[in-house]
């Protein structure tokens, strides 16, 4: 293993020795290249860097107290990055071949899977992009797939802790029938104006209404929003979020719990029932919400006074990282053992 400050890491891109690269063309996927160059050399027509076609994915290998390197729910990811492909027209890439690769490049830079101890791990970023120089607005006809990964620290520095969040009404993330619910870049580009002003205004992040009528939850800047209450978790039903792994994970491990799931349109105005509330997704598990504020009615919803995470948010929380370090007993079959 490298010997790292792992703790220190940032979630900025630090410099592994390869990655895994498929190229499609004249209708088929080709073979599986180990690469140790971590540029592109690209058409400067490529579809992707004009028109949008690029479709991502985001998942963690962690080094375990057991010594083995589990990846969390790859099969989630290959299958969604599937749905992505249908979204934006690429071809899509069997979960087998996901799969595969993903396993491939984990081996390969396995002395960058962090200390089970630093909390840091392995962040894995898999990527396709329309290729073939096209000025004309059609989908590319030749593909890149490639698979590179970083060590990220703990997303946690302080401790797992709640954060302020932001109503946004002068922007919207994605459309009802838009790409919302596919993981593309363009729903990040479209966010970042939002995202840079809540951070202006002194909050971690901005907090997305539904689009059209800005009556309902939608997301909590790039992470699905859960609320409990009553011992229910409830999360939002909208056409226009990403379905996160982490989500449809947590709504099992609730049901596990023996608590009720609610999934379904949430009005504004009921975030002041719910006890406690969190943004969830692969980056932190999840984020606890200390408030919401709405500034246009001056209205706070408030769920944590102390910035302290609720019992139920504590207890999901470390009940999903002890599956994911094959601490608890991973009984839905969830994490594959990539290195032994
Ligand atoms: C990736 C992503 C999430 C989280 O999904 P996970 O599979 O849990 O990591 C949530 N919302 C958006 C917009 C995303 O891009």
């Amino acid at each position: 293993m490298k010997d790292l400050d792992w703790a220190a890491l940032s979630f900025g891109y630090f410099p592994t020795d390869y990655n895994v690269r498929c190229y499609y063309r004249n209708g088929n996927w080709g073979e599986i290249e180990v690469c140790t160059d971590d540029h592109l050399n690209i058409h400067m027509a490529a579809t992707c860097l004009h028109y949008g076609q690029e479709a991502f994915e985001g998942l963690k290998a962690y080094r375990c107290p057991d010594g083995k390197i589990r990846v969390f729910r790859m099969d989630e990811n290959a299958a969604r990055l599937q749905s992505t492909c249908h979204g934006i027209m690429m071809p899509e890439v069997s979960i087998e071949r996901f799969k595969e690769m993903v396993c491939k490049v984990v081996r390969l830079n396995q002395a960058y899977v962090p200390t089970y101890e630093s909390g840091a791990t392995l962040y894995i970023r898999p990527l396709l992009i329309g290729i073939s120089p096209q000025v004309g607005v059609r989908p590319a006809s030749e593909y890149l797939f490639i698979i590179f990964v970083t060590p990220v620290g703990p997303y946690f520095k302080g401790g797992f802790s709640a954060n302020p969040y932001v109503i946004t009404r002068d922007c919207d993330r994605a459309a009802p029938l838009g790409t919302g619910c596919f993981k593309v870049g363009g729903n990040y580009a479209a966010s970042l104006r939002a995202n840079s002003k809540a951070h202006e205004q002194g909050y971690t992040c901005e907090f997305y209404l539904d689009a059209k009528e800005k009556k309902y939850i939608d997301e909590c800047g790039a992470a699905n929003f859960f609320g409990i209450k009553n011992n229910t978790y409830i999360t939002p039903e909208s056409s226009s979020i990403l379905p996160s792994i982490t989500n449809k994970s947590l709504i099992q491990l609730a049901r596990d719990f023996g608590m009720n799931v609610e999934r379904r349109p949430i009005k504004v105005e009921e975030l002041d029932t719910f006890d406690e509330a969190g943004a969830c997704g692969t980056a932190a598990v999840i984020s606890p919400i200390s408030y919401i504020d709405d500034l246009e009615t001056g209205k706070r919803y408030t769920f944590s006074k102390d910035g302290k995470p609720g019992h139920v948010s504590t207890r999901l929380y470390r009940g999903l990282l002890d599956i994911q370090y094959g601490i608890a007993e991973d009984c839905h079959g969830w994490t594959s053992v990539v290195v032994e």
